[in-house]
């Protein structure tokens, strides 16, 4: 057995890291000089790590603890499950109580005629599954020439060749050779950064018809769907003006392009109702889903697949499908985690007590020098860091620069905040307290205020 425990110095574990293992979405030679954080527990909102600091997670995790942590009874369901039926695949004609169990309790959840769940291990692999479903769907339908599936730029979908060929992160596809074909971006609604002399309404509008110009240059015949997220989140949390979703979903419909909706950030309460769909009033055919489904207490995604799609789809066989699609042990922690934030009335908590309380306190950092906008949708929020209001100018330094400088301020005043170029974003546990709350805006406005004096120091300002 390994020897390697909680127990070890940080300098200790740091190191050991550093020699083994590689790290996501890191400049790995970097952080071995710097040394990575090593968290150990975590209860509720707070998280602790190797030397004791006890830090407010605002990012729950990567935006996936919808219920806090240290949930007893998740731990429970799963050494259970574990202990009964820790594995069986859900191919060749087989099932489980637990897949059927989840599958029935998401199609109850989700809206309209969205009754239909293929179960996956990730958001990635749900929205690769999305890329081969939709692209089945219109050849069974005889029309196997709609085969293009329209993004965003700066969308993230995942990070598999299909999923991250689906987002529209330039870095991402400056990598391994992305995108795959048939992949088509428009520009995203981010009205701060792009939307120059027009209102946020008519660029709202202006992006939406984006779609409608690229069906029609591309050909209607040759556009299978459109995926997007309610709020994008690793983009930044940008959220769309108020004109854009309306005009996205009458131009689906007026072409027959399926819509997916992303709910991978949004989905399970975090725009205080269940999917973000419903918050934004948008009708898509699927749904990705993942984080939220189990809090991330194990890992499953899967999509929800209407009626109409799902019909089609099952006359023949789908030749598609994981190993661990459907497992038991993640569905059954994905069950018992709906159950708590039915039973705990977590999501009206989250619509009717924190949500309006941190909007409030969230758009009040405008007032701050460094802050020029303040979005927030439920419990997912951004501000845009700027040196001139007025202009919405971005730094003169680096984009990001300035977004990593005060990231590591929140850090060193325990308090995890993400930043995505120059803009700060949060999305808390769900079960938030207002107490709490006050303590993420003032540790917030502690390392605004600290980033500020070092920009002025370092001229940046
Ligand atoms: N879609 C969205 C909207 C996401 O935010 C993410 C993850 N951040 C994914 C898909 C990919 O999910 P995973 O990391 O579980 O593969």
């Amino acid at each position: 057995m390994s020897m390697i425990s909680n127990h070890l110095p940080t300098a200790e574990l740091q190191a050991l890291d550093a020699a083994h293992h590689m790290h996501p979405f890191t400049c790995n030679s970097e952080l071995s000089q710097k040394g990575a954080r090593v968290i150990t527990r975590a209860k509720g909102v707070t998280l602790t790590d190797s030397d004791g600091h006890e830090i407010l997670d605002a990012m729950a995790g990567l935006w996936c603890v919808n219920v806090g942590y240290g949930r007893d009874e998740l731990a429970d369901v799963a050494a259970r499950q574990m202990r009964e039926l820790p594995y069986y695949n859900t191919f060749f004609q087989t099932t489980h109580v637990p897949a059927i169990a989840l599958a029935q309790k998401i199609a109850e959840l989700a809206p309209g005629d969205l009754n239909n769940v293929f179960f996956a291990g990730s958001g990635s692999e749900a929205n690769d599954t999305n890329i081969r479903m939709v692209r089945h769907y219109w050849a069974m339908k005889n029309k196997p020439s709609k085969s293009i599936i329209i993004s965003r730029h700066n969308a993230y979908h995942g990070s598999s060749v299909g999923s991250g060929s689906l987002g529209g992160m330039s870095g991402m596809h400056a990598q391994g050779g992305m995108p795959i074909p048939d992949i088509h971006h428009i520009n995203q609604p981010d009205w701060w950064a792009d939307g120059g002399e027009l209102s946020p309404k008519e660029f709202g509008l202006q992006r939406a018809q984006e779609l409608e110009k690229a069906i029609l240059d591309l050909g209607e015949d040759r556009v299978a769907a459109f995926i997007a997220e309610p709020v994008q989140g690793a983009g930044g949390v940008i959220v769309a003006p108020d004109s854009y979703w309306p005009e996205i979903q009458r131009i689906c419909d007026k072409y027959e392009i399926l819509l997916i909706a992303d709910e991978v950030i949004c989905g399970f309460g975090r725009t205080g109702q269940w999917f973000g769909s419903e918050t934004l009033g948008i009708r898509p055919d699927i749904m990705t889903i993942a984080k939220g489904l189990s809090s991330g207490y194990a890992p499953i995604g899967g999509s929800i697949v209407s009626d109409e799609v799902a019909s089609i789809i099952s006359k023949g066989e789908f030749n598609h499908g994981y190993t661990y699609s459907g497992h038991p042990v993640a569905a059954a922690v994905a069950l018992e985690n709906l159950r708590i934030l039915e039973d705990e009335n977590i999501i009206t908590h989250v619509k009717d007590v924190v949500a309006p309380y941190l909007a409030e306190k969230w758009q009040a950092l405008v007032g701050h020098p460094l802050v020029g906008e303040a979005k927030i949708v439920g419990l997912m929020g951004s501000i845009a860091l700027t040196p001139n209001k007025e202009t919405r100018a971005p730094f003169e330094a680096e984009v990001g620069t300035v977004g990593y400088i005060c990231r590591e301020r929140c850090f060193a005043n325990n308090l995890v905040m993400r930043h995505v170029g120059d803009r700060m974003i949060i999305a808390p546990p769900l079960v938030i307290s207002t107490d709490e709350i006050d303590t993420l805006i003032a540790r917030a406005r502690t390392s605004l205020d600290e980033c500020h004096e070092i920009l002025k120091e370092k001229g940046l300002i």
